[in-house]
């Protein structure tokens, strides 16, 4: 079985509010071998796809869903959304959001940041969401496009989890890319972003775009380059696996 990070579950506040269970995977557990061990989520980096397979259905077991449920999507460093009802891959998009029940959304990283959001509307049902976010995404504000998509919709209070990515001391980066950094983004974001010299902590400047939007957030696992055991760096590896983040809303259960 695959072995989270950390597992939980958004508890119901408002009247219209639905729980939604959701989990952090790294390398632990799973079944694909050699750079990929052992919990590799993705289709596109070489590993055997039945194996694959066997690990996504295992991640859908985490936040006790079905394991074909899954949307799941192919970022292109953007700031695209991809509005899903149900299961399959969303080509071309960094983000995904959905009022669908009983449906996982998962993001991926290898140093990039993966999180979810989970909006609440009140007395309507809410709105979840799963977000993959590079330097690029920093700078195409996908985090900020979805939160504004999440609002336009109706959503007036927003948690969100926060999975690992590269810290700024191991992402070293040439000056340009610093510039369109500074120049891209609030000030307070890239503060967050560029405190490391020479570096860029994409996940800090998410931090501070989620801060700056009055979202709350958990930030779960550490740098994926320095945890080589337990985490995949792209960065520290090339070839290597995924790791994930997925959320998935239930039903009430008085209401099934
Ligand atoms: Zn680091």
């Amino acid at each position: 079985m695959i072995l989270p990070l950390a597992s939980g579950v958004i508890a119901p506040v408002a009247p219209g509010d639905r729980p939604a269970f959701w989990a952090v995977t790294g390398r632990l557990g799973g079944h694909s071998r050699g750079e990929f061990a052992h919990a590799n989520l993705a289709q596109h980096v070489g590993d055997d796809p039945d194996t694959v397979v066997r690990n996504l259905e295992e991640l859908a077991g985490l936040v006790q869903i079905q394991g074909r449920e899954l949307a799941l999507m192919q970022p292109i460093h953007g700031n695209g959304i991809g509005r899903v009802t149900h299961a399959g891959m969303v080509h071309g998009v960094d983000s995904l959001v959905s009022e669908k029940c009983d449906l996982g959304l998962v993001a991926m990283g290898a140093d990039c940041v993966p999180l979810v959001l989970y909006g609440s509307r009140g007395v309507e049902k809410p709105i979840i969401s799963a977000v993959h976010c590079g330097w690029k995404g920093l700078v195409a504000g996908v985090v900020t496009a979805t939160i504004a998509e999440l609002r336009l919709r109706g959503v007036n209070e927003i948690q969100s989890i926060v999975g690992p990515a590269i810290c700024g001391s191991c992402y070293s980066v040439s000056p340009d890319r610093r510039e369109l950094v500074r120049t891209s983004t609030p000030a307070d974001v890239s503060q967050a972003a560029l405190g490391v010299a020479g570096g860029i902590d994409v996940r800090a400047g998410v931090l501070a775009q989620l801060a700056r939007e009055s979202v709350s957030s958990s930030v779960i696992g550490g740098c994926t380059f320095e945890n080589p055991e337990t985490l995949f760096s792209y960065r520290k590896n090339r070839k290597t696996g995924r790791q994930g983040i997925i959320i998935a809303m239930r039903e009430n259960q008085e209401r099934s």
